[in-house]
């Protein structure tokens, strides 16, 4: 049978997580009653979760599917290609670490059959640590002011819910450096957010640094905004209007009050708006070479070791392990 929910997880290092997370998350979807798919992506990891999955994927080969990167390729990269391999209308994802609680999902679920082509959650009690929901909560205003068509108020949760039509979009895109939740939004016809609980971390540590976090918040706002280059152009662009200004000043004087101190600041006022014209120019070129940047890289974006799955075929399962080692 097709199944209706594909539920996508990037998994790294995840091994005392794994296990719960497989009892909270089938015990949850079974009594929804509606056929599923569980894609577990396993992100390199250096633990044991490689094992634990492959055991998952025997209990229940038909909804549990793993595909097994052959390093780390990073979170989104995990989950894009997890949503290369979905079957389902409604594709969900999560992280492994319990931190969105799996009871959660009939919620997504029932505001994607409201229509919603997106939606979007924010988290309610955030159970991180006090440095962690700060570094969060300025990344968050700074993310509104300089994009203001990006609508979300949490861009770190990722319990999220889209659109098969959604997801194939974003998998077209083929870009190397992505954030699924800005991408997602780029596309979305009619998204919604709603408010999900969240849970602190069932076992382990976050894999995030915060040279870690940094990085990956860059990726957002690279990806999704030249401001940053913006910045440089305007500023160029008044270093040259205020050093005009200061030419017209000084010739002024000139005709006025006469010579000065022998034409060392009319020298200055040049040198400013040439400096200007310096910065404005730099600012221009950087607009074409980051927008270069960002199309050019077309690397390989992760490499699958091996996938475990049941072929469906035409509404019968082939009960046949593909293994590509
Ligand atoms: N993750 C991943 N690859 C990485 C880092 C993290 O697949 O390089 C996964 C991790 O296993 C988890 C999710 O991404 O399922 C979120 O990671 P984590 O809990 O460490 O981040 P935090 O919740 O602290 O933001
Ligand atoms: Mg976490």
């Amino acid at each position: 049978m097709k199944p209706y929910i594909s539920i996508v997880i990037p998994v790294y290092n995840e091994e005392k997580n794994l296990e719960e997370l497989f009892r909270r998350l089938t015990s949850t979807l079974d009594a929804l009653a509606k056929p599923y798919e569980i894609i577990l992506t396993n992100d390199g990891s250096k633990d044991q979760s490689s094992r634990i999955l492959q055991q998952l994927h025997e209990r229940r080969p038909e909804q549990i599917r793993v595909i097994e990167f052959n390093g780390n390729f990073g979170q989104h990269m995990a989950i894009m290609a997890g949503f290369e391999r979905v079957r389902g209308d409604i594709v969900i994802t999560m992280d492994a670490d319990l931190q969105n609680p799996p009871e959660e999902i009939p919620k997504l679920v029932a505001a994607m059959e409201r229509g919603h082509d997106v939606v979007n959650t924010h988290r309610q009690n955030r159970q991180d640590s006090a440095w962690r929901r700060f570094v969060s909560k300025m990344h968050n205003k700074c993310r509104a002011w300089m994009m203001p068509k990006l609508k979300m108020e949490d861009e770190g949760c990722m319990l999220r819910a889209y659109s098969r039509s959604i997801v194939d979009l974003m998998v077209a895109t083929g870009e190397a450096t992505t954030f699924i939740p800005a991408l997602a939004l780029n596309y979305a016809y009619n998204p919604t957010e709603i408010g999900v609980a969240h849970e602190p971390r069932f076992a382990g540590e976050s894999n995030y640094s915060f040279y870690g976090l940094i990085r990956y918040n860059f990726d957002l706002v690279t990806g999704f905004s030249l401001f940053p280059l913006q910045v440089f152009t305007m500023l160029g662009l008044s270093i040259s209007g205020l050093s005009f200004l200061f030419v017209v000043f000084l010739m002024l004087r000139r005709v006025i009050v006469g010579p000065e101190v022998e034409g060392v600041f009319t020298l200055f006022a040049v040198i400013f708006f040439l400096l200007g014209i310096v910065l404005l120019g730099l600012g221009v070129v950087g607009e074409y070479v980051g927008r270069i940047y960002q199309e050019v890289r077309r690397r390989p974006r992760f490499v699958i070791r091996k996938v475990l799955e049941n072929d469906v075929v035409l509404e019968q399962y082939a009960q046949q392990k593909v293994e590509i080692d």
